[in-house]
């Protein structure tokens, strides 16, 4: 490969993205190089740009719910899997070696930076790199638009979901209908919790019951939460918005855990923590297991995110609607590049 790849890169913290051409890496070994077919924008690429995490370099692409094709391999990589049609999540690699790679939670890697795909480039661009164990076959029931979202989006719901799910502490509130909530509804509702969507915005609520909400609750109404108190068993924090902390925990009932899949400020009075033996868990996407299992349970109870797709080369547009909160629920940039 020598033609250069086209992308799409913040030169600084907080710039718009330009477009940037880079040699293609050579391929390692075990890696593999995907031609992106499609790249949804996720919360935490708009985060990177802002250099929200302070350990990303610049010029960064960004770009983590991949779908598309694999188009050359390492060598050693079986030549069957030339051509598949695949997904790349946040992950692209592990070290193989620190203490989580060796208990098989390689999501948890100390090398953490260097694991993700956007080193050195992610997916707003023609092609991406990737360790083969982390890049997925597509069931062939889900469209490459639907599975680019389920490759970050998708398997931090579903591993969360998984994690915490007993019938003993089934009875669930997602705070958050957006791109992570939307999704986290689906797959909670088919896994038989009992599933309260939690929003602001009262015009999600039909929507909300079509995800499979048993109940809805518009908080921004006075009184809201009437009578929930020591209501439920988990709460799953899906926004990175602010949040009434000591509210929340006030619903929750004796040893209940709040799960928080996204970076909202935290705040809270520690009383209830403490009295109710209440917990907070962070939940961080997924090992390659939680992935292939992640990919057949929705191919199984048909989920799919709902998505607007707009091309790669307006990708500057997508991602202003997306930091102003109006795509729903999430846009897919298809790949529209030579
Ligand atoms: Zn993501
Ligand atoms: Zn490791």
């Amino acid at each position: 490969m020598s033609e250069k790849v086209q992308a799409f890169a913040a030169l600084t913290s907080g710039a718009e993205l330009t477009p940037f051409f880079y040699d293609p890496p050579q391929l390692k070994a075990d890696e593999v190089r995907v031609r992106v077919s499609h790249c949804g924008i996720c919360g935490s690429d708009i985060q990177a740009m802002d250099d929200k995490y302070s350990v990303f370099d610049f010029p960064l692409v960004p770009g983590h719910e991949i779908a598309g094709y694999i188009n050359e391999i390492g060598e050693n990589v079986p030549s069957s899997r030339l051509g598949q049609r695949v997904g790349v999540g946040w992950q692209a690699r592990s070290c193989g070696h620190c203490e989580w790679c060796l208990q098989g939670q390689p999501r948890l890697c100390l090398d953490v930076v260097n694991n993700g795909t956007w080193t050195p480039y992610g997916g707003f661009a023609t092609s991406v790199v990737a360790q083969q164990a982390y890049v997925y076959p597509l069931p062939e029931k889900i469209l490459s638009e639907h599975a680019a979202v389920l490759m970050c989006a998708g398997l931090t719901v579903y591993s969360a979901l998984v994690k915490h799910y007993s019938s003993s502490a089934s009875n669930l509130a997602i705070l958050g209908i957006g791109g992570l909530g939307h999704l986290a509804l689906q797959f909670a509702a088919a896994m038989g919790y009992q599933v309260t969507a939690i929003s602001s915005s009262s015009s999600k609520k039909d929507q909300a019951i079509s995800f499979g909400a048993h109940h809805f609750i518009d908080s921004s109404v006075t009184n809201a939460f009437k009578g929930l108190a020591d209501s439920f068993d988990l709460i799953m924090i899906t926004s990175h918005g602010q949040v009434d902390w000591d509210r929340m925990l006030s619903l929750l009932r004796r040893k209940g855990r709040i799960i928080l899949i996204a970076f909202p400020p935290v705040s809270l009075d520690p009383v209830d923590l403490v009295v109710h033996e209440l917990s907070i868990h962070g939940s961080f996407v997924g090992n390659p297991d939680d992935m292939t299992a992640m990919l057949a349970f929705a191919e199984a109870h048909s989920i799919q995110p709902v998505i607007e797709k707009m091309p790669l080369s307006q990708v500057n547009e997508a991602v202003e609607k997306t930091r102003k909160n109006q795509a729903r629920y999430r846009i897919v940039l298809e790949n529209d590049l030579i």
